[in-house]
């Protein structure tokens, strides 16, 4: 039985931001082969002052990154929706340079992170006490929401794997609670980056106990494998719904136009499983 795509790839790079291989197309052309809907592009924004930049698209880049995806848009309708959207990392003191970002385009979805492991965030946050420097991660986190400039707040448990020898999964969830009491009053969503199992602490960020607090407070969730390569593309996105479903989600969400939209979990999986028997055919 034909089963339709329903997905959404919510989280994929470019080599404008100095550390992804492939342009969008052929990350368009994986998403099409494993039967998702459509795909954003989230790269990693540009900020202000050379605010790390060796990481990230220059301000002088952004208006090719828009033209870029626009052009991939328009090269693969009909087969692969692919939408704008950014990956913007929030830092005390930059929201209103943010904000004027995000209205300078017409994003469909934006991906908010704390990136702690980049110079800047270690020369003013870091300290010999780890889980001092996790408490102000999460802080951090919670404040990311507060701003109501983001959808969804990116692998939200990256400090782990930076903070790796002090990482408690039992006892940091005094300190995880709080954050999520105020970042579910935001409404904003959170991220399920797949990425994670590549990572330090070898798991999707963030670890189900987490997933399972978010879960209670009604905190909805997009999936991203936080593509870096094209074969990345919708990478383990099964055993993710799987792990929701574990924790209690019946859905799972993207953006459109800014605008959260819902789809069965059990029906995202057959779509995909069913991409999946069709290429092995
Ligand atoms: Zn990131
Ligand atoms: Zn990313």
């Amino acid at each position: 039985m034909n089963q339709p795509a329903v997905l959404f790839e919510s989280h994929s790079h470019t080599p404008l931001c100095k550390h992804a291989e492939g342009w969008p197309d052929e990350y368009a052309t994986v998403a099409h082969q494993r039967g998702l809907k459509g795909m954003h592009v989230t790269c990693h924004n540009p900020l202000p002052d050379g605010y790390s930049a060796a990481v990230r698209m220059a301000e002088s880049e952004f208006d090719q990154y828009v033209d870029l995806v626009a052009k991939t848009t328009d090269q693969f309708a009909g087969q692969v929706d692919v939408r704008l959207g950014l990956e913007a990392d929030y830092v005390e003191g930059f929201e209103a340079y943010l904000e004027k970002q995000l209205n300078s385009a017409a994003f469909h979805f934006v991906l908010g992170s704390v990136h702690p492991q980049i110079p800047e965030f270690r020369r003013k946050h870091w300290q010999d006490d780890l889980l001092e420097v996790q408490k102000i991660y999460f802080e951090m986190l919670a404040k990311s929401a507060e701003t109501g400039l983001f959808d969804s707040l990116a692998h939200p448990d990256l400090i782990k794997n930076f903070t790796a020898e002090a990482w408690d999964p039992v006892s940091i969830l005094d300190v995880i609670r709080p954050a999520l009491d105020r970042i579910a009053k935001t409404g904003v969503a959170m991220e399920l980056n797949t990425s994670g199992i590549l990572k330090t602490i070898s798991e999707m960020n963030p670890y189900p106990a987490m997933l399972e607090e978010m879960r209670s407070r009604g905190i909805p969730v997009t999936l991203g494998a936080d593509a870096h390569v094209p074969h990345r593309v919708g990478d383990g996105y099964i055993t993710a719904m799987e792990i929701l479903k574990a924790a209690g989600y019946q859905e799972v969400n993207f953006f459109l136009n800014r605008t959260r939209q819902s789809v069965a979990i059990d029906q995202a999986i057959a779509s995909l499983e069913f991409a999946e028997n069709s290429l092995a055919e």
